[in-house]
């Protein structure tokens, strides 16, 4: 897709524009979504006070790989989870950034006001800009127990804030969520695919040192997927989603040193060669019960 859209290889750079998060600074709650172990960008440069420098340090990071242009990704915490000054302030530096092609912010669908929305419009303009919101299940029970903040329908009314305002959008969902059948995670993947969304990210549930989650494992309240539940979930997603939305991840790693389980998913070389060879054997087409799923009520 990125070839496509802007003729080469564009590689993600992770920064970290110094956010928090309502479920952590009190608004909401104080100890995050209980899987957090800070953010999801444990590999991200901080960009808090000239993005440029932090632009060129993870380019830097990344120079092996032969990208000339690149996302400007504010992955950890909150990415539109502060005023609006500061919001404007490094956004436009990151978007104004020469070898920047695409301007990416991860966020809460409860954090985007119509001020920050507006602003996301206007940075549109220049180059584009998609929101990753993370919705993780659709399903209420799941977000209670995990202490996601907000109920399905702000979702909905984020999504069609974005797309209203021309603004592409990438949802991210888990998989292996306690308490979760592979059926309700096709649930979630096919509802992502009648929001409206552009885009999708598969992430695996990982249990990782120093969290909440990581007690209730401890306890045994829980098991996380094995390597072939997972790829079997993965693909029923697949499958129920529009056949052209972009898949931006199948699977993902978390930090190896804070990594409890499932301990799989730290060869991250092996679980991509397994997915594949697995989609060749059961023959996975992404899209292929989207019609029915499009219709399907909730
Ligand atoms: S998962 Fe996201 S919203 Fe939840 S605590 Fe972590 S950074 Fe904040």
């Amino acid at each position: 897709m990125l070839r496509e859209e802007f003729g080469e290889k564009v590689y993600k750079l992770s920064l970290d524009g110094g956010f928090t998060c309502p479920t952590r600074d009190g608004t909401k709650g104080t100890r995050g979504c209980i899987f957090c172990a800070g953010g999801s960008g444990d590999f991200s440069i901080p960009a808090g006070k000239n993005v440029w420098e932090a632009i060129e340090t993870a380019k830097s990071l990344v120079a092996d790989k032969g990208a000339r242009k690149y996302i400007a990704y504010f992955q950890s915490y909150t990415g539109t989870y502060a005023t609006l000054d500061k919001l404007r302030n490094l956004y436009t530096q990151a978007i104004r950034h020469p070898d920047v092609a695409v301007l990416s912010v991860a966020t809460r669908p409860d954090c985007l006001k119509d001020s920050v929305i507006s602003l996301l419009q206007e940075l549109n303009r220049e180059k584009p800009v998609w929101i990753e919101l993370g919705l993780q299940t659709i399903h209420e029970e799941t977000a209670a127990y995990f202490r996601r903040g907000y109920p399905l329908p702000v979702f909905d009314q984020a999504v069609k804030n974005l797309q209203d305002a021309g603004i592409t959008v990438i949802v991210h969902m888990i998989l292996g969520l306690p308490g979760e059948t592979p059926e309700m995670m096709r649930e979630t993947a096919a509802y992502i695919g009648r929001s409206g969304a552009q885009g999708i990210k598969f992430q695996l549930l990982h249990v990782l040192k120093g969290t909440d989650l990581a007690i209730d494992y401890a306890s045994g309240k829980f098991q996380t997927l094995s390597l072939e539940e997972y790829i079997g979930a993965l693909e029923l997603c697949l499958e129920s989603i529009p056949p052209e939305m972009v898949v931006h991840r199948l699977t993902g790693d978390g930090a190896k040193r804070d990594l409890i389980a499932p301990l799989w998913s730290a060869d991250k070389k092996t679980v991509l060669n397994t997915i594949s060879r697995a989609f060749e054997r059961d023959g996975v087409i992404q899209g292929k019960n989207w019609t029915v799923t499009r219709n399907e009520e909730r």
